[in-house]
């Protein structure tokens, strides 16, 4: 694997691959690597040539600078991670690469950045367009691979191609969970012992929804949902909503939507932990 810290760098490999007629696979990342990502490298590998991947915390889409401090970082393993994945290059820029200027850009996703964690987190959707887009632009990639846990960030990723008219195709990928359950996050390692062990209730709620949905209404589902998560002591839920997965506008029956999604944040003592279900 080839690692590059620079844009100058980066774009000369990158051009020579493009020149050779092969196509780039992207996989933008903040470091402290686990399996959901390396699945996202594995799928960019598959479906691309020569695959990049980025490693960089971005400090823009973070609204609370003790979460920025506390951000997981690790480097040395992720390096090794992505090689033993096949990871083709690594770009792991230093904050003046991605930004030489102050990024002042507002971006308008209307609704898609309303609600749930764009209700959330002000200004945390504005940091990942202004981040995902200076990537896009530097890298130039074919493909790009993003998560499906992180599954609002994907509907607004979709858009912003759409906005800045970008020629990449985005590739949703699968999320990947621990065997308990629990979506792999690289939040997870900062969480206690006891809060790691309730932390898989996420998940089970939200499987447990899905069972039962045909049989009571949206409200009621979404109570079952957000009592079974507190009742578990050191959990609990900020939001739960069951969304349209396209417009991500909140829905009053599951029948008005061909699919319809629900979508969780949770803390776990400091530790803030989302998840999705697909209905
Ligand atoms: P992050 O490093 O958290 O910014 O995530 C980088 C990419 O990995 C994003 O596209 C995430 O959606 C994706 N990702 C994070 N966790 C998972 C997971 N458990 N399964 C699949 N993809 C994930």
């Amino acid at each position: 694997m080839q690692k590059v810290t620079s844009v100058r760098a980066l774009q000369e490999i990158v051009s020579a691959v493009k020149a050779n007629g092969e196509s780039i696979g992207f996989v933008p990342t903040m470091g402290a690597l686990h399996n959901g990502h390396l699945s996202l490298v594995g799928k960019a590998k598959r479906e691309s040539d020569f695959v990049v991947a980025s490693l960089f915390v971005n400090p823009n889409q973070f609204n609370n600078s003790k979460d920025l401090e506390n951000y997981p970082r690790d480097s040395k393993r992720d390096i090794a991670l992505l090689e033993s994945v096949g990871c083709d290059l690594l770009f792991e820029p230093p904050v003046y690469e991605v930004y030489p200027e102050e990024d002042t850009r507002e971006f308008n996703f209307g609704t898609l950045t309303q609600v749930m964690e764009g209700e959330f987190r002000p200004g945390h959707f504005n940091g990942v367009a202004q981040v995902v887009s200076r990537l896009f632009d530097i890298v130039m990639p074919n493909r790009a691979f993003f998560g499906q846990k992180d599954f609002q960030q994907l509907a607004i990723i979709k858009q912003l191609v759409k906005i800045c008219n970008y020629d990449i195709t985005i590739v949703p990928c699968e999320t990947i969970r621990e065997s308990d359950g629990l979506a792999m996050s690289s939040r997870n390692q900062l969480l206690t012992e006891q809060h790691r062990t309730v932390a898989p209730v996420i998940y089970r709620a939200l499987t447990r929804a899905k069972e039962i949905a045909k049989e009571i209404d949206i409200a009621e589902l979404k109570s079952s949902v957000v009592d079974e998560i507190e009742s578990t002591p050191l959990l609990e839920v900020e939001y739960f909503d069951i969304v349209d997965g396209l417009t991500l506008e909140s829905l009053s029956s599951l029948s008005q939507s061909s699919n319809p999604v629900g979508a969780i944040a949770v803390f776990a003592g400091e530790v803030r932990l989302i998840d999705n279900i697909i209905f």
